[in-house]
């Protein structure tokens, strides 16, 4: 591109003069956007945030096409070939794809397309639907059956040379196979790195003492335009063919045909690509691959929807810079960038110190995040994320949101590097590593920590332990740390059960203050059960305070195994503690098991058991243990001696839904009957119980040859021990 080009042309008189500003600096922005992205592979905003500039632009050209400058992004394919390489003519055009990013404008795009393309071709098209690879384009030259160059799109006339590069990547042939190929093929693909190899590559980087790629496109992009085509050949790309450009001597109707004839000649061919005949079909892509998008081989993001035959392509024809026979309909960002405002820590229930980073609140992925973990110091370095950069967060899908890494092209030498703590924030205590040359240093205040206090009462009451659903993490901490001067009421989990009603009315926590809503940043501290209920009558407890009484009273009645995992004893989870219960029926009893019956228990083992013995060896746990029994927490199991361990030594595994039982009670079941009930199967497992919608696990069960049993084989096998 020359200087002359980055100036937009000068927008007609008599358009307002804010409209005609802001659309140079659009023009500006999405450039400037492009050369970070396509030349420097160092992009400093999201491709969401690029994707809105880029959407922007074309609504106000749209709206004015009066304005629309010749050389304004929307008019040609974004990138340009760079100095470092030599220049590649492609012999025909590359071009970019419409994106659409929403249902409905996919449904609207595919009205028209589907109209034009019928009245061009007489008859419906057909469709061929394909994921959207996250990497970079290439245009492969075979001449009789060899490669003789490989290109990047460019500007989609000129691309770079990479030749030498492409030659290093494995699955990409030198020279075709068969001998029917033309005498001259141009071949289009994506050139991208697996999941599985980005997290290779950036393990392998960071373990270099190297920031790590924020995403798989970049890392390809960076890979394949290495000067050094050595470098190349480290870097795990991999390829897909897309299309086909120029031809001589090769006659084929269909985009479908050719992937099958590229396939022949040993190109890489998409497995997920789907020949469709109708809109119907296409949603039904889209939503199955929008579930299925982390668990592929790439990344992708979105789908591409092309008219698959190749004549019906060229009647309906091309824009400047997209075809008309194809879109791109991509799924909500995953990526967004955002500026990462402090790095604090956080005391667990362990003690664990850890820390997270706080950051303007963004939407990404469906939901607004302003908070993302760090895990350990050691993560905050090879990250190289330094408070007040703007940063890459990700959440995909369901999981939880991360911090990728810094756009350090954005610092302004204002932002400094996090110092891990050495005194506990919540307690002041000096903190430690649990073991010499651990990376997770700890609180080691394990009992008045107010922290560690809070988080373990919030778990004591989550629902896989005593499941008080009026005790959340608000209240938790209002009753760990109230106002002073008055002492929490709860300096131990100890008088969990103790608590009065009366106690309640002093439980304040800090609010933010609002006027008429709007948050005024100033703080209060407010009564907090009183204001979760309706204050009626100020000398009658109010909803919230009576809900969290009569919850604790029905707490008590809980199994033995739920009261094992309140006492959050290390390793001791829902599995173990079902396994001690079923196995020792009261708490007296599993207190008094050495290490070495405990160990012995199916589903313990030795560190489970080490942990068991270790925590019951402390006063003031014991002590939590008799004041809850004090206060009448049930502290062993009815037995029904009448069952008969039938299923001892048998290791069962349930999956899919069953009608008479629960996730909960058909474990019980199992236990009680001495079997042992494991989540995945392996070759150790003796049967796979399968319900209704049974999924992987009754494949792998079937793989492996494990004997898989309906329900009323099931309840065959708990009554006699044999189906
Ligand atoms: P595009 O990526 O939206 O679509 C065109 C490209 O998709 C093709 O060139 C091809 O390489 C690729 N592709 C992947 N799978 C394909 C398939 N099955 N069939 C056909 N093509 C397939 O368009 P673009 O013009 O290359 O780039 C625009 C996008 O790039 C933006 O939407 C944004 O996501 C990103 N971008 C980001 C920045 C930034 O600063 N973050 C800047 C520029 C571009």
């Amino acid at each position: 591109m020359t200087d002359d080009q980055q100036i937009p042309q000068a927008a007609p008189e008599g358009l307002n003069d804010d409209l005609k500003e802001r659309y140079a600096q659009l023009i500006e922005q999405v450039r400037s956007a492009r050369q970070q992205y396509y030349v420097d592979d160092a992009p400093t905003i999201s491709d969401a945030e690029y994707d809105r500039l880029f959407r922007e632009l074309e609504e106000m050209e749209a709206l004015h096409p009066e304005i629309v400058a010749n050389d304004s992004p929307t008019q040609e394919v974004g990138g340009e070939a760079s100095a470092a390489f030599s220049p590649v003519q492609h012999i025909s055009r590359m071009y970019s794809l419409e994106d659409v990013f929403s249902i409905d404008e996919l449904k609207a795009w595919f009205a028209k397309a589907e109209q034009n393309a019928a009245a061009v071709a007489g008859h419906e098209p057909e469709w061929l639907s394909e994921l959207k690879i996250d990497g970079l384009a290439i245009n492969l030259l075979y001449r009789q059956g060899k490669l003789v160059r490989a290109a990047t799109r460019g500007d989609g006339y000129t691309g770079e040379d990479v030749t030498h590069n492409v030659l290093t990547i494995k699955t990409i042939p030198t020279e075709l196979a068969g001998s029917d190929w033309p005498e001259e093929v141009e071949v289009r693909g994506e050139i991208f790195i697996s999941s599985k190899d980005f997290r290779e590559l950036n393990e392998r980087i960071v373990a270099e003492g190297k920031a790590p790629f924020a995403n798989p496109r970049n890392a390809a992009a960076g890979s394949l335009r290495q000067k050094d085509p050595k470098l190349t050949a480290q870097r795990p790309l991999s390829m897909f063919v897309h299309g086909i450009g120029a031809r001589t001597g090769l006659d084929i109707a269909t985009q479908s045909e050719t992937y099958e004839k590229l396939g022949e000649w040993g190109l890489p061919v998409s497995p997920y690509t789907r020949l469709l005949s109708s809109l119907d079909d296409i949603l039904e892509y889209i939503a199955e691959f929008g579930e299925k998008r982390h668990s592929l081989v790439h990344e992708i993001d979105g789908i591409v929807i092309k008219v698959n035959n190749f004549r019906t392509q060229e009647q309906l024809g091309y824009t400047s810079r997209v075809p008309r026979w194809a879109v791109a309909y991509k799924y909500p960002p995953e990526e967004v960038n955002t500026k990462l405002y402090d790095i604090l820590v956080n005391v667990g229930r362990t003690g664990r110190v850890t820390p997270f980073g706080m950051m303007e609140p963004v939407k990404v992925a469906g939901s607004t995040v302003e908070m993302a973990t760090l895990h350990n110091q050691d993560v905050v370095k090879a990250k190289g994320v330094l408070i007040g950069d703007t940063v890459v967060l990700r959440k995909a899908g369901d999981v939880i949101p991360e911090i990728v890494g810094p756009v350090t092209a954005l610092r302004d030498g204002s932002e400094r590097e996090f110092v891990m703590p050495t005194h506990c924030p919540s307690c002041g205590t000096k903190l430690q590593p649990a073991k010499e040359g651990d990376v997770d240093i700890r609180c080691p205040n394990a009992r008045s920590c107010p922290s560690q206090l809070r988080e373990r009462i919030f778990h004591a009451a989550s629902r896989g332990a005593f499941d008080i659903e009026a005790l959340g993490y608000e209240a938790a901490k209002a009753l760990t740390a109230p106002a002073e001067p008055s002492d929490p009421p709860l300096s131990s989990e100890a008088y969990l059960f103790d608590l009065t009603a009366e106690q309640l009315e002093n439980v304040k926590i800090e609010r933010e203050k609002r006027v008429k809503g709007e948050p005024t940043g100033t703080y209060e501290l407010v009564p907090y059960f009183w204001t979760k209920g309706t204050v009626k009558n100020p000398s009658k407890p109010t909803k919230t305070t009576q809900n969290l009484m009569e919850q604790l009273e029905k707490a008590k009645t809980q199994p033995l195994w739920r009261v094992l995992v309140a006492l959050s004893i290390r390793h001791v989870g829902p599995n173990a503690a079902r396994a001690l219960a079923a196995e020792f029926g009261s708490m007296a009893a599993i207190r008094e098991a050495s290490q070495e019956r405990l160990a012995e228990v199916p589903g313990v083992g030795g560190i489970i058991a080490a942990s068991v013995k270790d925590w019951f060896s402390h006063d003031w746990h014991t002590e939590i243990v008799d004041r809850w029994a004090a206060a009448g927490v049930r502290m062993e199991d009815e037995r029904d001696e009448s069952v008969e361990r039938t299923l001892e030594g048998l290791t069962i595994v349930v999956t899919g839904t069953l009608e008479n039982f629960t996730r909960d009670s058909v474990k019980e079941a199992i236990l009680l009957r001495g079997g042992k009930a494991t989540g995945s199967v392996s070759k150790k497992t003796d049967y796979l119980v399968a319900g209704a919608s049974a999924g992987s696990k009754l494949d792998k069960a079937e793989q492996l040859g494990v004997r898989v049993l309906n329900e009323s084989e099931f309840e065959t096998l708990l009554e006699t021990g044999t189906v």
